[in-house]
C-alpha cells in the first residue's frame, strides 16, 4: 500500500505525521511512503531527509490524497480534506469523532475508513499507538519549560557569592500524563513540587517523582474522585469547596501553577479562581493546560498570554506539542507506524482491517460505508 502524509493546514500546526524514521520502518512493512512537498519542514524534516528515506515526494495536496491508499495526518481533517477521500482510501488522524460528528457522517458516506488516533483504547497493548499520551506528555513538559521562560528566577534554590535564592514552589493540578510529565519536568528543574488529584491512587506515582501530593481535610473515604477507566468523575460540591479552600491556602506561597484537571466530556472544571490569581505574588506563573475546553483558571484566555492586575502571568495556549513539532511530529508518527504494523500483520504491504481486534476496532470510526462510532466496550482491559 502507499502511506501518504498531507502538509498540515490548520493555521500555526507545525507537526507533521510522517517522519523519515517512520517512513523508514512502513517501508519494512512492505508499504510505499509519499509525502506532499514541504510537509516536515515546519518540524525540522525537509523534503531532501524524506527523499534520502526513499520517501516519493507529492507536488501538491491533491496528488497526495489521489495518489495514496493510506492518508496520515495529525490534525482533524478539515470538510476539503474529507471530501479528496475516496472509496475505499484509510484516513488515520485525530478525529475527536463526538465532536465532528458531520465529517465521521461525510467520510463514511466516501467509503472511507478512519482510524481515530485519540479513539485508540488505553490498555497496556495499545500503549505504543497512544498518541493522545505522547501529545500530555510532551504538553506537561513543554508547560513546565513555558512556565519557567516566563519566571524571573531559578528553578533551584541557590547558594552563591552574590546571594542566596531560595528554590521556586510549582503547584501541579491534576496528575495524569501531562500532570506527571510536568512533576517530572519541575522536579528534575529543581523546584519544590506540589501536586493535587481528585484520584487519590495517584498519591504513590506523584511522590515517586518527588512532589509531595496534597492531601485536603477531608473524610478519608469520602477522597475518592475516580470515575471509570482511570479518569475522574465530577467533585461533590462538599470536596469541591474543601479543594478550593486547600488551594486558598497555597496560592500566596506558590510560584508556580500548573493545571490539567479534566473529566471526560465535560468542561474543564474551574479550579483557580480570580481570588486565588490575586492572592499570588507578582511574577508567579500560571499555565493553564485545560485551556481548550474552557480552562481550570477563571482568568484563562484561550491560545493567549496575559498578566494580570497583580502582576501574574497566566498561559492558556493549546499548542504546547506544535512547539515542540520535532519530538511530537516524532512520538506520533511512531504512534502511527505502529497503527499500520497492526493492521499489516504479515508485514507485507498489505493492510488486514481486522474489526474483531479490539484495539482496531475501538479506534475504527468508519468502515464499509457506515459509521461504526462508538465502539462497544473492549472485550480486555
Ligand atoms: P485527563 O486528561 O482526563 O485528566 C487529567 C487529570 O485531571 C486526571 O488525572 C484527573 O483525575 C484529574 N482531575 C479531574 N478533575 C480534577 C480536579 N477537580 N482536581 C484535580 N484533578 C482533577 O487524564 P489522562 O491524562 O488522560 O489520564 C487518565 C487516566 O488514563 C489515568 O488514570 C491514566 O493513568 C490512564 N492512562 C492509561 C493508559 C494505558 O493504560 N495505556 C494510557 C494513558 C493513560
Amino acid at each position: 500500500m502507499k502511506i501518504g502524509t498531507p502538509k498540515e493546514i490548520f493555521e500555526g500546526e507545525a507537526r507533521v505525521a510522517m517522519t523519515p524514521e517512520s517512513a523508514t520502518a512502513l517501508q519494512k512493512l512492505g508499504h510505499q511512503c509519499i509525502i506532499e512537498a514541504g510537509a516536515g519542514v515546519a518540524a525540522g524534516f525537509s523534503d531532501q531527509l524524506y527523499e534520502a528515506a526513499g520517501v516519493e515526494i507529492a507536488p501538491t495536496a491533491e496528488a497526495l490524497f489521489e495518489s495514496a491508499d493510506v492518508v496520515t495526518k495529525v490534525r482533524p481533517p478539515t470538510e476539503a480534506e474529507v471530501e479528496r477521500l475516496q472509496k475505499g482510501q484509510t484516513l488515520i488522524s485525530m478525529f475527536y469523532p463526538a465532536a465532528n460528528e458531520n465529517l465521521m457522517k461525510q467520510a463514511a458516506e466516501r467509503g472511507a475508513t478512519v482510524v481515530a488516533m485519540d479513539m485508540v483504547p488505553r490498555i497496556s497493548r495499545a500503549q505504543k499507538m497512544d498518541a493522545l499520551s505522547s501529545m500530555a506528555n510532551i504538553a506537561g513538559y513543554r508547560a513546565v519549560i513555558e512556565a519557567g521562560n516566563n519566571f524571573g528566577r531559578f528553578f533551584t534554590g541557590q547558594v552563591t557569592a552574590a546571594g542566596k535564592v531560595p528554590p521556586a514552589k510549582v503547584l501541579v493540578v491534576g496528575a495524569g500524563v501531562a500532570g506527571l510529565a510536568a512533576i517530572g519536568t519541575a522536579t528534575s528543574l529543581g523546584a519544590i513540587t506540589y501536586a493535587f488529584d481528585v484520584r487519590p491512587e495517584v498519591a504513590e506515582q506523584v511522590e515517586s517523582m518527588g512532589a509531595e501530593f496534597v492531601y485536603l481535610d477531608f473524610e478519608e473515604e469520602q477522597q475518592d474522585g475516580s470515575g471509570t477507566g482511570g479518569y475522574a468523575a465530577p467533585s461533590s460540591p462538599e470536596f469541591r469547596e474543601a479543594q478550593l479552600a486547600k488551594f486558598r491556602e497555597l496560592a500566596p506561597d506558590i510560584d508556580i501553577v500548573i493545571t490539567t484537571a479534566l473529566i471526560p466530556n465535560r468542561e474543564a472544571p474551574e479550579l483557580w479562581t480570580e481570588d486565588m490569581v490575586q492572592a499570588m505574588k507578582p511574577g508567579s506563573v500560571i499555565v493553564d493546560l485545560a485551556a481548550e475546553r474552557g480552562g481550570n483558571c477563571k482568568l484563562t484566555v484561550m491560545d493567549e498570554k496575559i498578566v494580570s492586575e497583580n502582576g501574574v502571568t497566566i498561559i492558556g495556549y493549546t499548542d504546547f506539542a506544535s512547539r515542540m513539532a520535532t519530538q511530537s511530529s516524532t512520538l506520533y508518527a511512531n504512534n502511527i507506524r505502529h497503527m499500520l504494523a497492526d493492521l499489516t500483520p504479515e508485514k507485507d504491504g498489505s493492510i488486514v482491517h481486522d474489526m474483531e481486534d479490539d484495539v482496531i476496532r475501538g479506534a475504527t470510526i468508519t468502515h464499509d460505508d457506515a459509521v461504526t462510532f462508538p465502539p462497544p466496550p473492549p472485550k480486555v482491559q
